[in-house]
C-alpha cells in the first residue's frame, strides 16, 4: 500500500513556478509583479520561485520592440536587491551571458529561436564554463528532439549549475488552436530519456492565447512535468511583446489556485489488476508479430525463388483494407490502425529485402 500521506504532496512541494512579462518594460512593472509575487508566497503552499523577464527579445520582424537590454537588467538587479526575489532572463549570446553574469541575474534561460543554432549554444556554453548559474533550455522551433538534447548536453558539459529544459511547443505550419504545436509525445521522450533534466512547460507559448493558458499549464502537471514558465502582465493588452497571450494577475491567480496535482505514482487495487492484464496482452502482441515476421521471411524467399518483386502492391492494399474494417467493428480510430499497419508494413519489407541480400 502507498504512503498517501507522504506521496499526496510531494509533486507541488518540488513543483518550480516562472512567472513574469514577456519583456521588462519597466522599473514599476516588475515592482508589481515583485509585490504580487511575495504576496503569493507569503500566502500559499505553491510558490512562484522566480521572476522571469526578457531583456532581449527575439522578434520575428525588423522593427518590432526588440527589449530594453541592459538597461532591462538594472531594473532586474533593483527588484532583486528591493524584494528578494530571484531574477530570471533569456540569454542569446555570449555576450548576453557575461551581462548577466556582472548584472547578477540567478537564473538563465534560453529561447527557442537559439536551441535551434548549435553555434550559438556552443558559445553561451563557452561563456558559462565553470560557473554555477541554473540555465534553462527550450526546446527548438523545429520538433527535433535531437538538436534538443544537444544543446543541453553542450551546456551540461561546460557549467557546473542547474540544467533544465522547457517545452514552449513547436512551430508547425498549422498548429491551430495553438501558437505553437505542443507535440507532447516530444516533452514526454525528453522527460524518458533524460530523467536527471527537469522539465517545465511553457503554456504560455504554447497556448499563444489567454484563454488556453490554464488548460496546457494543466496538462504540463498531469504529465509529470517539473514546473511551468508563465508570462503574466500587470495590464497585458498593452504589453509591448506577446500581449495576447499573457495573463493578468487575477488570472494567474485563479490558474495557480485551480492547479490540481494528482499523485503520479499510486495505484488502486483495480489498476494494479488490469495492469496485469495489459501486460499480459503486449506479451501476446509481440508474440504475434514475431509469428507474422517469421511468415513474411519465408514468403520473402518464395518471392525470390519465382523471381516475384518483394513490393505487391495490391496485396498490400488488401491487407490494410481488411485490417481496417477489422478496426472498425473495434471503434478504432482509423488512422492509427492505418499508421500501426505501415510501420509493421516497413519492416516486412525490410525483412524480405534482408533475406533477399543473404540469399544473393
Ligand atoms: C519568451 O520566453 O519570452 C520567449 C521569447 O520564448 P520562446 O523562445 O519560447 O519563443
Ligand atoms: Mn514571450
Amino acid at each position: 500500500m502507498q504512503d498517501n500521506k507522504h506521496n499526496q504532496n510531494t509533486l507541488q512541494d518540488y513543483f518550480r513556478i516562472f512567472a513574469g512579462p514577456c519583456s521588462a518594460e519597466s522599473l514599476s512593472q516588475l515592482r508589481t509583479l515583485a509585490d504580487f509575487i511575495r504576496q503569493w508566497n507569503s500566502a500559499n503552499r505553491l510558490k512562484i520561485q522566480a521572476l522571469r523577464a526578457g531583456a532581449w527579445k527575439p522578434r520575428t520582424h525588423p522593427g518590432e520592440f526588440d527589449g530594453y537590454g541592459t538597461q532591462a537588467l538594472e531594473w532586474l538587479q533593483q527588484i532583486k536587491a528591493e524584494s528578494g526575489l530571484t531574477v530570471a532572463t533569456e540569454v542569446a549570446t555570449a555576450h548576453h551571458v557575461e551581462c548577466c553574469l556582472n548584472a547578477g541575474i540567478d537564473i538563465l534561460w534560453v529561447g527557442a529561436r537559439t536551441t535551434s543554432n548549435p553555434f550559438l549554444m556552443q558559445e553561451i556554453a563557452s561563456a558559462l564554463q565553470g560557473c554555477s548559474l541554473p540555465i534553462w533550455i527550450k526546446n527548438p522551433i523545429s520538433p527535433d528532439l535531437g538538436l534538443w538534447r544537444g544543446a543541453v548536453e553542450r551546456v551540461a558539459a561546460a557549467s557546473k549549475g542547474l540544467v533544465g529544459a522547457i517545452h514552449r511547443g513547436f512551430g508547425l505550419y498549422n498548429s491551430a488552436p495553438y501558437r505553437n504545436a505542443p507535440l507532447w509525445e516530444i516533452a514526454v521522450e525528453m522527460k524518458r530519456s533524460c530523467p536527471h533534466i527537469p522539465l517545465l512547460c511553457d503554456p504560455s507559448h504554447i497556448g499563444g492565447k489567454r484563454e488556453l493558458v490554464a488548460a496546457i499549464a494543466q496538462t504540463g502537471v498531469d504529465l509529470e512535468m517539473d514546473g511551468l514558465m508563465i508570462e503574466i502582465h500587470p495590464e497585458p493588452e498593452k504589453a509591448l511583446s506577446d500581449a495576447k497571450q499573457q495573463l493578468d494577475l487575477k488570472a494567474f491567480a485563479q490558474l495557480l489556485s485551480g492547479l490540481r496535482f494528482r499523485d503520479m505514482h499510486g495505484s488502486t487495487a483495480r489498476m494494479t489488476q488490469i495492469r496485469c492484464i495489459l501486460d499480459e496482452i503486449d506479451d501476446e502482441l509481440v508474440q504475434l508479430i514475431g509469428r507474422r515476421m517469421r511468415l513474411v521471411e519465408e514468403i520473402g524467399k518464395l518471392k525470390k525463388a519465382s523471381n516475384l518483386s518483394v513490393l505487391q502492391m495490391d496485396r498490400w492494399n488488401a491487407v490494410v483494407e481488411r485490417a481496417l474494417n477489422q478496426a472498425r467493428t473495434q471503434g478504432l480510430d482509423e488512422n492509427f490502425v492505418r499508421n500501426l499497419f505501415n510501420c509493421i508494413h516497413s519492416e516486412a519489407l525490410r525483412l524480405q529485402q534482408d533475406s533477399k541480400k543473404e540469399e544473393n
